[in-house]
Order: structure tokens, then sequence, then C-alpha cells
């Protein structure tokens, strides 16, 4: 059986006095729900606040912290940047790695998130790699050929016992902020070829095994429509982690 993944990525929203009430939303949210104790919860708030989230959530059961980023290099003179190490050490369990937006505004190639995946797991964190075509490359139908290669280029370099670790994220770029959403026919096919393409380098079963989340516009109006589709192992959610009742219908909204 797969896990069954809900993440939320902050990006760069809330102050600590607006994350503070909305951490303690989504908790309280969640008590009061008994039937996603099994669904895997991962919060990526800023890096400042990682530390206080761990604490405050450390007991919580499936309940863990992740950074929306890490540093391609292990330590020293890079102003600015933040290591896998440092992260490990304040609590989080998790890294969002090759977000679009890392992608696009910072120039993050596939060698960069290569080497962050390598001190990522060196480390003891799990990353969520995210991979997506852009609008253009949809329109010209080259969707899975720009997936592939993604995989191929920043994953494909692992020993089958350190990709069993990796959850994938497949984020379209043109879903992502934009309201736009994948159709499920659309996410269903992807996660397929995804999961299809994993085994010819690793085998049915580390590619039966792995989560594959799904990230664009993913709301409380279409994510059981989306968690439904057999390839899909939940979601990688940007605005509507937002906000706590969202945040928390979109982790009930697993077929049960
Ligand atoms: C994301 O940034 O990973 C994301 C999926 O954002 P949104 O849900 O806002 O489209």
């Amino acid at each position: 059986m797969r896990k069954k993944i809900v993440a939320g990525n902050w990006k760069m929203n809330k102050t600590y006095p607006e994350a503070i009430p909305l951490l303690y939303g989504i908790k309280d949210n969640l008590f009061r729900s008994q039937n996603v104790a099994g669904v895997l919860k991962i919060i990526a708030p800023p890096y400042p606040y990682l530390h206080d989230f761990y604490e405050s959530t450390k007991g919580i059961k499936n309940f863990y912290v992740a950074a929306q980023n890490c540093s391609s290099e292990e330590s020293g003179a890079f102003t600015g940047e933040v290591s896998a190490a440092m992260i490990k050490s304040v609590g989080a369990q998790y890294v969002i790695l090759g977000h679009s937006e890392r992608r696009q505004y910072f120039n993050e190639s596939e060698q960069d998130i290569m080497k962050k995946v390598d001190l990522a797991l060196k480390h003891d964190l799990i990353p969520i790699v995210c991979t997506g075509e852009n609008s253009q490359s949809r329109k010209e139908n080259r969707q899975f050929e720009i997936v592939s290669k993604q995989l191929s280029e920043s994953l494909f370099h692992l020993s089958p016992e350190q990709f069993a670790k990796i959850i994938i994220a497949y984020e379209p770029i043109w879903a992502i902020g934009t309201g736009l959403t994948a159709t499920t026919a659309q996410v269903q096919e992807m996660h397929h070829s995804i999961r299809s393409f994993i085994e010819t380098k690793y085998g049915s079963d580390i590619a039966g095994g792995v989560s594959i989340l799904y990230g664009g516009s993913c709301n409380v109006s279409n994510s059981a429509e989306l968690f439904s589709c057999s390839d899909v192992d939940g979601g990688l959610i940007g605005g509507a982690s937002l906000k706590a009742e969202d945040f928390s219908n979109i982790i009930r909204s697993f077929p049960s």
C-alpha cells in the first residue's frame, strides 16, 4: 500500500504572528477528524519557523515538517544559503526540491537538483521532488518527454534503496497558482507515465511503491476527484494550504 500524503507549501507567505495561528488552526481542525490519522500530513513553512513547527507538531501521528528548499552545497561560504544538515538539525524530516519557482526564478538545473537530492538523503531528509512541464511544452505534446528528462537527470543516479525513499510531485507549471487545474484524465495519464518510466529503471516493486503527488491549483472542490485516480497518492498544495479549513478538508478528501 502506498502512502497517502498531503503536503502544504506555504512559499514566502505569512509572518511569524500569522503563521502560528494558521498552524494551530490546521491542528485543531484535524483533531476533530478521526479518519485522517493514516494520511501523512506535511507542512512546509518558511525556514525561520521550522523548529517551532516541529516542536508544536512532534507528538502528532503522521504530521511532519518540510523545508521548501536546501542548498546544493554541504556547508561553508555560501551567504544566505541553508544546508540540508541545518534543516535536519531543527527537526524537519522532508524537503521540497526542484519546485518550478526555484527552477524558473533561481535558475535551478537538474544538476543542482541532483546535488540537493544527494545531500538531503545524506542528512536523512526525505526529498519531495517536483516535476512538470510548462504550457508551451503541453501545447506541443512534449509533457512526457520533459517530465521523463527531469526524472532521469535528477534522480536516476540513485541506488534502488535511495530511490525508494523519494516522493515525486507532478506539478504542471501552467496549473500552479493559476486556478487552472489539470483534468483528472491528464493527471492520471501523467502519473501513470511517471510510474511506468520509473519501472523501466527500478522495476515494478519500487515503481509501485513510490508516492506521486499532484500539485497545481488543487483545492477543496477538486481534491476528492483527483485523489480518486489510481496513480495519484495525494497532493502538494500551495494557495489552499494557507487556509486551515481548506487544507484540512483536502486532507480528508481521500476515498474511504
Ligand atoms: C505549488 O506551488 O506547489 C502549488 C501547487 O501551488 P498552487 O496549489 O497554489 O497551485
